[in-house]
């Protein structure tokens, strides 16, 4: 999608930015170096959800701060649930999801599968009816 994409210090309670000022050719994805390296892959995906759902458009600017409670989080903002239905279906796919779980893992092995956190493997099962 032709972001950039950086780890850098964020404030405690943001876990990323995305980031395009209107002279930008493309967007820049900020994310929280202290976090988990899982929690980075999921606010990545998040972001990129952003990016998809908006475009880069040139001369546009684009500006998103993401707070840490990002996976957990039943927001009402249409964007941000768009988003992150985004990331979960870019990094925890339901057939592949539905596959393993009707193998019998657990939850804590397919959370190490699909590199994502307990948290947000809980809210994908979750929202595919398998728990
Ligand atoms: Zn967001």
């Amino acid at each position: 999608m032709g972001a950039n994409v950086l780890r850098a210090t964020l404030d405690d309670d943001v876990s990323g930015l995305l980031v395009k000022e209107p002279s930008d050719e493309a967007a820049t994805i900020y994310l929280n170096s202290d976090d988990h390296e899982r929690r980075q892959r999921f606010t990545c995906a998040h972001e990129l959800g952003h990016l998809s759902r908006r475009g880069s458009i040139p001369g546009e600017r684009l500006g998103y701060v993401d707070s840490r409670d990002l996976e957990s989080r039943t927001g009402k903002n249409p964007e941000e649930v768009w988003a992150n239905q985004f990331a979960a279906e870019l990094l925890m796919p339901a057939a592949a999801v539905r596959a393993l779980w009707a193998q019998g893992e657990s939850p804590s092995k397919l959370a190490r599968v699909f590199g994502v956190s307990p948290a947000a493997l809980e809210v994908r099962l979750s929202n595919l009816g398998l728990s």
